[in-house]
């Protein structure tokens, strides 16, 4: 094997980057990303997922790819699976020690990625990061900031700032991360929940070069929502208990208003106070029912087992050529010659 030929199998640094309708703002991020990677003197490998862009994407990706063959790989996911699913389809290709992800929008500085290599070769195998000043609105920080408070109390997951995506992982973290078959997941708090020797280090941040976020207020809300069933089932605990304290109260309030019968007598007020109570029961029966129905409906999509994306197709470089082909696996049972068995004449 040659020199290259064993640097390409094993390169020491993955740069995993999802990018969906980016356009505008990919030209810049090549432009700070390759000089940052070449500047930190290991071997490295860029990794970038199409997630179904309906931009000119795709077309800058395969440019950057003809561009540095060597070390890029570019991955056209089929359709739009979301950021998380896309950085899933990289890790499952991704061949360094050390992974590391990034958002493509130049919000994380690619010049950054030294600080996470340099703790990793500390010997840490979770590397997270704080952002020092965050450049997005103030309710953005302000909604984030509550979110990721109660979601580190139902889930136990310590992440200071969870929506920074700039982060590192060890090998073995992104190999089990690889077996798990999870249709719902957040990548941080997966990686967190299998990380020996975690470490959380401040990176800065910068406002979205061009464009706009991919993300509404629902779709945080809905993200935060699917972290915490995803990894907890303390709400369900919750709800018990909810329902517990509710029994209890009504039964109270029966015996209060007995006592009230016998004192003062039959009386008819409060009609609609009993109103707003039953009201306010109807809206926790409701709010359960559809807590148990996202648990519900994870088992449901967990079962169908579906695959989770598809992929169109792979821009890589091997044995020195380039090629545009189907899924590694693919690649690897077609180019496989076919058992010789003598079968007789076809019919
Ligand atoms: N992204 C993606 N698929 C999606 C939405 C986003 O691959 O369905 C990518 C996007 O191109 C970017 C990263 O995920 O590289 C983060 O997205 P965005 O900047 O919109 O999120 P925010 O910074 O607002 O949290
Ligand atoms: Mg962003």
């Amino acid at each position: 094997m040659s020199q290259t030929e064993h640097r390409r199998a094993r390169p020491e640094v993955t740069v995993i980057i999802p990018v969906y309708n980016e356009e505008a703002g990919l030209n810049a991020l090549f432009e700070r990303l390759y000089p940052a990677l070449d500047a930190l003197h290991a071997d490295y490998e860029v990794i970038f997922i199409n997630d179904g862009s309906r931009d000119k994407s795709a077309a800058l990706l395969a440019e950057q790819f003809r561009a540095r063959p060597d070390t890029t790989r570019v991955i056209l996911l089929n359709g739009n699976y979301g950021q998380h699913m896309a950085i899933l389809a990289g890790f499952e290709q991704s061949r360094g020690d050390i992974v590391i992800t990034l958002d493509a929008d130049l919000q994380n500085p690619p010049e950054e990625i030294g600080k996470l290599v340099t703790k990793m070769r500390e010997g840490f195998d979770y590397v997270g990061t704080i952002r020092i000043q965050r450049r997005d609105s103030l309710w953005r920080r302000k909604a984030s900031r509550a979110m990721n408070r109660l979601r580190e109390r139902i889930t136990r997951i310590k992440m200071t700032d969870q929506g920074c995506m700039l982060r590192a992982y060890s090998r073995h973290i992104i190999d089990t991360i690889n077996r798990c078959g999870e249709i719902n997941t957040f990548i941080p708090a997966l990686a967190y929940t299998f990380s020996q020797n975690p470490v959380e280090i401040e990176v800065a941040h910068e406002e979205r070069f061009a464009g706009e976020s991919k993300y509404s207020l629902y779709s945080l809300i809905r993200l935060n929502f699917d972290l915490v069933t995803g990894f907890s089932v303390v709400p369900l605990q919750w709800l018990s208990f909810i329902g517990v304290i509710l029994s209890m109260g009504s039964a109270g309030l029966f015996v209060l208003l007995l006592i009230r019968r016998f004192i003062i007598g039959a009386e008819v007020q409060g009609v609609f106070t009993l109103f707003a109570i039953t009201f306010f029961l109807l809206g926790v029966i409701i709010f359960a029912l559809g807590l148990l129905g996202e648990y519900i409906g994870r088992i449901y999509q967990q079962v169908r087992a579906r695959p989770r994306y598809l992929v169109q197709t792979i821009l890589e470089q091997r044995n020195g050529e380039t090629v545009a082909g189907m899924p590694r696996q693919t690649v690897v049972q077609a180019v496989q010659p076919a058992p010789i068995i003598d079968q007789g004449p076809t019919p």
